[in-house]
Parts: structure tokens; sequence; C-alpha cells
């Protein structure tokens, strides 16, 4: 029998790479808003609800504009978000239950597809936890704070994460409460939470497993971005 499967979507960044005064998750990609593409994903696909978390006072143009407007009836709520991501995350895991499944997915990235819900929904049953990403195409270095190069790790071990970031609703959840709670020590020890794989890695010393995603799953964060994805959708 299939569990329930809830997606929170972020919406709530304010997109300072962007230099628009449109954030980027409305800005438009062909005749529709960037959120338009993932949600109509996820309307379409097999997954029971969907939690928007948009930013301070965008609620109701949210509600309006595209949950009725393109009538996508699987939003069960719309949240406000927080200054970092994990706080916008943490808003959204907070309307939910502890059961099945939750897809924890970037609103800026449009090309989220069907197969990898599938992809990931499979490995989340076995694994409780996964991430969508993709093998790295370039050399990686990480530099020192003076600048020089100090190391090259294997590219074949090098991924990038992209989402969505899919996990047992518990084990999310307990997670998060735990961030909220370290939240001013891990700031303090300087690690920085950036995606929910960290959280529920350091948190909870849970492995997360690796879910094949594609190189079109692109988040849109500065103008070139926009470019490239405006020429994936003519494909
Ligand atoms: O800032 P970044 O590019 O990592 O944002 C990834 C996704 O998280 C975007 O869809 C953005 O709207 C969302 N976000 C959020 N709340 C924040 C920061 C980012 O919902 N405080």
């Amino acid at each position: 029998m299939k569990e329930k499967t809830t997606a929170v979507v972020l919406a709530a960044g304010a997109g300072r790479r962007m230099h628009s005064d449109v954030q980027k998750q409305y800005l438009l990609l062909g005749d529709k808003p960037v959120i338009y593409y993932a949600l109509k994903t996820l309307q379409d696909s097999f997954i029971d609800e969907i939690v928007l978390v948009v930013g301070h006072g965008e609620t109701q143009y949210c509600r309006n504009d595209i949950v009725e407007k393109y009538r996508f009836s699987k939003v069960k709520q719309i949240v406000e978000g927080g200054k970092e991501r994990y706080h916008s995350v943490a808003n959204g895991l907070k309307t939910i239950d502890g059961d099945g499944y939750v897809f924890i997915h970037d609103g800026a990235r449009p090309f989220l597809s069907e197969e990898m819900l599938l992809r990931s929904y499979e490995a989340v049953r076995k694994y409780q936890a996964c991430v969508v990403g993709m093998p790295v195409k370039d050399t990686i270095r990480i530099v020192d704070e003076n600048g020089f190069s100090s190391m090259t790790p294997n590219r074949e071990t090098v991924w990038q994460m992209q989402t969505p970031q899919v996990f047992a609703a518990a084990l999310v959840k307990e997670a998060y409460e735990k961030l909220l709670v370290r939240e001013a020590e891990l700031k303090e020890r300087g690690i920085r939470i950036t995606d929910d794989a960290m959280v529920v890695e350091t948190l909870l010393n849970h492995s997360v497993k690796m879910v094949e995603g594609s190189y079109e799953n692109i988040k849109i964060t500065t103008p070139e971005d926009l470019d490239i994805a405006r020429s994936f959708l003519k494909k």
C-alpha cells in the first residue's frame, strides 16, 4: 500500500543574487512564473499533498495568483518562511504530521520530473533519507583561507546536491526540532546548514542515500540561470 506523501515546496528566498525586484520564483519562464513548473509536476504526480512556504506577506498573492489561478488543488497549506532556508523548511514541517514521507523541494528548481520523484520515493522507502543530485562535471578544488588550493577530491566521489530531498516524515521532523534547539551552538562551531541532508546527518547521525537527478534540474539563482532554463523549456 502506498504511504502518505507530502511535498514541502520552498519559495521564501529573497533571491538577492538575481538583482531583480521580483523574486526568482515569480519571474516568468515562458509565460508562467518559475514556481509554477515544480508545482505542476507535483500536482500531476503521485504526491498526495503540498505545503507551500512563501515569503513574509506573500500568502495572499500566492493563493490568488499561483494556487487558485493554476488550480493546484493539492496545496493544502501556505505558510510563511523564515530568515534562512532551514527556518523555512522547519515552518513547513511544523504543519504536517509524522506519517509517511516528505519531499522537500526548492521552488526555484522548475525541472523536477516524475521520474525523479519515483526514484527518490523508491530510495526513501528503503533508506529513510535520500537526496537527488548529480556527479560534478568539473574538477573541484578545496581552497584554503589564503586563496590557495589545498586539495582536489576525486571527481567521481563529488556530487552536487539538488532537490527533492526526501525523508521519512517522523525522522526529518525530529531532526529539524533538534536543529532549532541547537541552532546557536552549531553556528558558533561554524557549521552552516545549507540543505536538508546536512540536518539529518548532523543532528541524527543518519546516513543519506544519493539518488540520480538530472543536469537539467538547475536552481534559478542568477540571471544566466534563467536564460539556460528558457533554452531547456524550448526543448
Ligand atoms: O537561497 P537558495 O538558492 O539556497 O534557495 C533555495 C530555495 O530555498 C529557493 O526555492 C528559495 O526560495 C528557498 N528559500 C526559502 N527560505 C529562505 C531561503 C531560501 O524558502 N530563507
